[in-house]
């Protein structure tokens, strides 16, 4: 904050000087609205800063402007229990766990094993290294630290859509 205080100060005051000084190098004259105009568009590009560091540099931008996020939701269909059935192609393998659990990701309905609620989906989550975790041990997690648990690799940040 501090470099770019001083950096917009000095692009900032020339314009200041030449149209607010009596007598500067142009000879222009002093003008109180060009001075308050300016004054206020300086105003706004601090207020705008500040949001920025304050928020995140994309609080200002509308979601839809926003580069792709990465999608980290899976579903697939768990045909187990039919005889014919088989798996969809991003279903996790049999026995697969998540680690911040120990659970297995499979869906698992009607297995007293399965003691959480919010894990009896079809749906899990998959970071760009191809770990795979229930939705909502991942989003805790990462609430934590954007990190992934099994190799430590940076994840990119989730966004759900609000
Ligand atoms: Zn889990
Ligand atoms: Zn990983």
């Amino acid at each position: 904050m501090g470099y770019a205080l001083s950096q917009q100060l000095s692009i900032s005051l020339l314009p200041l000087y030449l149209r607010g000084c009596p007598t500067n190098i142009m000879s222009l004259k002093p003008s109180p609205t060009f001075i308050a105009a300016y004054l206020f568009v300086i105003g706004l590009q601090f207020g705008i800063m500040h949001i920025q560091q304050t928020k995140g540099p994309k609080y200002l931008i509308p979601k839809r402007f926003r580069a792709q996020q990465y999608n980290y939701l899976q579903t697939f269909i768990d045909t187990t229990d039919l005889e014919s059935g088989t798996l969809t192609a991003n279903a996790p393998e049999t026995g697969e766990e998540c680690v911040i659990c120990m659970y297995t990701l499979r869906n698992q309905v009607n297995n007293e094993m399965q003691p959480m609620p919010n894990m009896i989906s079809n749906t899990y989550m998959r970071t760009p290294c191809r770990h795979k975790f229930h939705q909502n041990c991942l989003q805790n997690w990462m609430r934590v630290k954007l990190e992934c648990p099994v190799c430590r690799e940076v994840l990119p940040p989730f966004e759900t859509d609000e």
